[in-house]
């Protein structure tokens, strides 16, 4: 589970997030799976964002956030690197 998932997050813009409540299995979706329902509750979420650049700096190796996946913000660490 995500952190910003517990309604005990302490983080400002975790009160906004969209996936406050969704079982955290649509977020970290295995190998096979589809992570298109995890990718449309980011896409209207208000502070995808601020998750994104939070998953950038903790180095989230797993799961979907701020509307990307795992294999997405690799991607975006090469291309920055
Ligand atoms: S962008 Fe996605 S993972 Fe991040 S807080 Fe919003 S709904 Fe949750």
């Amino acid at each position: 589970m995500t952190a910003f998932m517990n309604p005990d997050d302490e983080r400002p813009w975790a009160a906004r997030a969209e996936c406050r409540g969704e079982d955290p299995a649509i977020f970290f979706p295995g190998n096979d799976d589809d992570p298109s329902v995890g990718l449309a509750i980011c896409a209207r979420c208000p502070v995808r964002q601020e998750c994104l650049e939070y998953a950038i700096e903790a180095r989230e190796r797993y799961g979907i956030w701020g509307g990307t996946t795992e294999r997405q913000r690799r991607r975006m660490a090469r291309r920055t690197a």
